[in-house]
């Protein structure tokens, strides 16, 4: 009976430890990564990235997210292409125009161990509508923007590839806002952010030092197919081609000196090779 007892307290403080935040952070040194995935876009014509059918291993796109947690706070990037509200009670899948989300994000930032509440720092690669479905669930963190890119977000009449109420509460969010530079957020070099305009006026990477796997650079979309790091074509709907090539050269230039991996964040291959959340890479 005693035994019975010990062995159903432990089994339940092994629960809560495994699924609570606080748990872990003690016992973090380094940063790791939690890779969300939220869905697919299909249907994409190629010419709209200035390409051919043939010339691309795969037209289809993956939608991600991702959670990295260092040991003095947590950080958000991206939040899928579709609300997690708009998932039915059943879980089925939704499909909104070329856009089919399979997961609801926050249920995976859970399953990680995290609420909303938890994420200190929210960072969106840019505005486009399919990395700001759950915006909003992040404004009680701190919103790392561009000036450029939160200007065109909060326009009188904001144009484009946007989805203004998936985003309208960070508005109001504790913000930090930078002018076209980076932001090394804990001040150790592992987890920055990198200014890198052109898809949209103020695109943004972050670069990631990991214990294990070593330097990651979640690319958002500085690309959307690795055909286009090796041709240097950029899609017909860039906000500004001359910056993309420019932000591209820089990026790549760290990548090689940081033997640094680029994750493209709508490249299936890319995806498919990584673990997903709960599990982390490190
Ligand atoms: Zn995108």
């Amino acid at each position: 009976m005693a035994l019975k007892h010990w062995l159903a307290g432990a089994l339940v403080a092994a629960a809560v430890g495994a699924s609570g935040a606080d748990a872990q952070r003690p016992t973090l040194t380094s940063p790791r990564i939690y890779v969300f995935e939220n869905g697919t876009i299909s249907g994409l014509d190629p010419a709209l990235f200035n390409f051919k059918r043939e010339e691309l291993k795969q037209v289809d796109f993956v939608d991600m997210a991702y959670l990295i947690v260092h040991p003095r706070g947590t950080v958000m990037v991206d939040s899928g292409s579709l609300p997690d509200s708009h998932f039915k009670s059943d879980g089925a899948p939704v499909v909104e125009g070329v856009v089919t989300a399979t997961k609801p994000v926050l249920p995976q930032l859970k399953a990680a161990g995290y609420e909303p509440r938890d994420i200190t720092y929210f960072v969106l690669s840019h505005y486009h509508s399919d990395h700001t479905g759950n915006a909003n669930a992040f404004a009680g963190s701190t919103w790392i923007v561009q000036k450029a890119e939160r200007d065109y977000m909060f326009a009188d009449k904001p144009e484009g590839i946007i989805q203004p109420d998936t985003y309208s509460a960070l508005r109001n969010a504790k913000t930090k806002i930078l002018d076209n530079e980076d932001f090394d957020i804990f001040g150790d070099g592992s987890v920055v952010v990198m200014a890198t305009p052109g898809h949209t006026p103020g695109h943004q990477v972050v670069a990631v030092k990991l214990a294990n796997r070593g330097t990651v650079v979640l690319a958002g979309d500085l690309y959307h197919y690795p055909e286009e790091r090796t041709t240097g074509r950029t899609p017909t709907f860039e906000f500004a081609p001359e910056q993309s090539k420019a932000s591209r050269a820089r990026i790549e230039k760290y990548v090689k000196d940081n033997n640094a991996q680029l994750w493209i964040e709508h490249d299936v291959a890319t995806h498919a090779a990584l673990p997903k959340a709960p599990a982390y890479i490190d």
